[in-house]
């Protein structure tokens, strides 16, 4: 039983749009328990998409592909897959309703080009779009089954999830399950976390356990596979269990947990207020914060004060101490996080001050990557240094320190630091 992925565009060829469609898509079908064998990614081009249909049909049972649905002329997925089938393109009824009803809710004529988009090959069914115009297609052989979704990455995964996932069962391989969990980590190194974690990493463990890297974020993700679902959840969570009781204060959150969730988490369990006063992030601080929904309870303001004057006037720190400290120094962190709480009012103040580079950092105790991020409350303030390294860009330091501010606020509020 094996699964293929079809990407479709040409920008996607082109390198000009990462493939997280089919990144995204064989994570579902390998967590249901399918062996995807092959991702194919080919242009807008009717001759080779033709050629990546037939050949995916000659060798999996299942497949799904992406991209190519749209009304343009540049889209001609549908035509592909019905020559590939070697069928006639007929206008579909009720896709056609479909794409004139979405039409008819946003109050908009229907452009006469929109019409292709209900276009369905003789024996496929048309999968709908809750969220777009372009109706999918599904068909399905003996042997084969194919699914097409729209390239827009919010419409494909909701066909997936509405109409692919479902179906998914049949083609698992032996019928065993497979589960993943992943465990987030902030602030312990890759190879610490692999020395205390090395016996359950050994190769051949019922639950095979892996470490990952993104945005210095440290995941440990568990995959393992049984016929039951119900003893494949006892293991993961046994093993979950027992990594989470080893790492300690590092983990912040599985899944799509981030560290500014687990930042509200807490600021709302203790009823707490935080503001945020950031330099070199620029407000990313304050971004990351109210990116998550009801974070209006627990922040209250954020200031970006960047000049050396705005450091002064805003939250009066001593002009004297940035000139003889530098503005990149822990006497002008800790005075702007202090300057903060009492200028916003709130139980915490947060503050970031850096060197993110390319420019600056020509002093030999001030290179670029040097942040410093403190943190007030009623009991004082705390300081920390940090040296992410030369070699990093702009953006990366700026996200390094965003998340070490975060995860700062985050074991201050744990009573951990
Ligand atoms: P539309 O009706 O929007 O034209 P479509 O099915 O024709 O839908 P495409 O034109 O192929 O979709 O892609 C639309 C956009 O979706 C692309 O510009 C790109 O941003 C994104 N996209 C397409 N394919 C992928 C992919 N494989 N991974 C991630 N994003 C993608
Ligand atoms: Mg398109």
């Amino acid at each position: 039983m094996n699964a293929q992925i079809i990407s479709i565009g040409d920008e996607v060829v082109s390198g000009q749009c990462l493939d997280t469609n089919g990144a995204w898509i064989a994570a579902q079908l390998f967590a249901q328990g399918l062996r995807v064998t092959r991702h194919v990614t080919v242009g807008d081009d009717l001759g080779a998409i033709v050629g990546a249909v037939r050949d995916a049909m000659t060798d999996s049972h299942f497949i799904v592909v992406t991209g190519g649905l749209g009304p343009t002329p540049d889209d001609i997925t549908r035509q592909a897959v019905a020559d590939a089938l070697g069928q006639p393109l007929e206008i579909h009824d009720a896709a056609l309703t479909q794409v004139e009803d979405f039409f008819a809710k946003l109050q908009r004529t229907m452009p006469v080009s929109n019409r292709r988009q209900a276009m369905v090959p003789k024996t496929c069914e048309p999968v709908m779009n809750p969220r777009g115009t372009a109706p999918g297609l599904v068909c399905r052989r003996e042997s084969t089954t194919l699914f097409v979704l729209p390239g827009v990455p919010a419409e494909m995964r909701t066909m997936f999830q509405g109409a692919v996932e479902p179906e998914l069962a049949a083609f698992a391989l032996d019928g065993a399950m497979t589960l993943t969990k992943s465990i987030h980590t902030f602030g312990m190194s890759e190879a610490s976390m692999g020395e205390i974690l090395s016996d359950l990493m050994a190769p051949g463990r019922p639950v095979s356990v892996g470490l990952t890297a993104a945005d210095a974020v440290i995941t440990v993700r568990l995959v393992t596979r049984a016929p039951i679902i119900g003893s494949a959840e006892a293991a993961i969570a046994k093993e979950a269990c027992e990594i989470r009781r080893r790492l300690g204060a590092a983990v912040f959150g599985e899944g799509e947990d981030t560290l500014q969730h687990s930042v509200l988490e807490l600021l709302t369990a203790k009823g707490i207020t935080i503001a945020t006063a950031e330099s070199c992030t620029g407000g990313l601080i304050a971004k990351c914060l109210t990116d998550v929904p009801g974070s209006s309870t627990c922040f209250e303001r954020g200031f970006i004060t960047y000049s050396d004057q705005s450091k002064t006037d805003i939250f009066g720190v001593d002009a004297s101490m940035i000139e003889s400290h530098g503005a990149v120094s822990a006497e002008v962190a800790q005075a702007m996080a202090a300057g903060c709480r009492s200028a916003a009012g709130t139980d915490l103040g947060l503050a970031v001050t850096g060197i993110a580079g390319p420019t600056g950092g020509r002093a030999p105790d001030k290179p670029i990557g040097l942040v410093f991020v403190a943190l007030a409350d009623k009991s004082g303030e705390i300081v920390k240094k940090h040296l992410f390294g030369q070699h990093h860009p702009r953006s990366e330091i700026r996200i390094r320190a965003c998340k070490s501010a975060l995860n700062m606020g985050r074991l201050r509020l744990m009573g951990k630091i």
